[in-house]
């Protein structure tokens, strides 16, 4: 796995609040939010690919959690070009938001909706169920 300049790394954090986006902790990692296969990338991540994440976290979002990192925007699925429309729950804020740059943008459930399915279609809307329901 290629890994972020700093500056994208401290980037990240910053825009994230210098929390983990789902628990609220302040050991934080560098989580990549697109799984590359084996091999790696060449590509390195960009503010976009990556998220703020405790290590317990970022290990539950590949593992236990695949399902609800999906739901959340926490991952995106591989073959997805712009992360950018998939927007993210930031549990500890019960808010969604869409990246852009170092940038987050708040938005309505509603609309975080919209951009998931016009992403995955009724895929996405599978994984809330599930995530809502609690269901990893
Ligand atoms: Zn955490």
């Amino acid at each position: 796995m290629t890994k972020p300049t700093e500056e994208t790394r401290r980037g990240v954090y910053l825009r994230d609040g210098y929390r983990c986006v789902m628990c609220g902790a302040l050991e934080l990692t560098f989580q990549h939010r697109r799984a590359v296969g084996q091999g790696g990338s060449k590509n390195i991540p960009t503010a976009v690919d990556g998220l703020s994440l405790c290590m317990i976290c970022n290990a539950a979002c590949e593992a236990e959690l695949q399902t609800k990192a999906l739901a959340n925007g926490w991952k995106v699925r591989r073959w997805v070009t712009c992360p950018e429309r998939v927007p993210v729950y930031f549990p500890h804020e019960f808010a969604w938001y869409r990246l852009e740059g170092l940038r987050r943008i708040r938005i309505s459930a509603a609309v975080a909706m919209e951009m998931g399915c016009s992403v995955y279609g009724d895929e996405w809307m599978q994984w809330r169920l599930r995530a809502i329901a609690g269901v990893a």
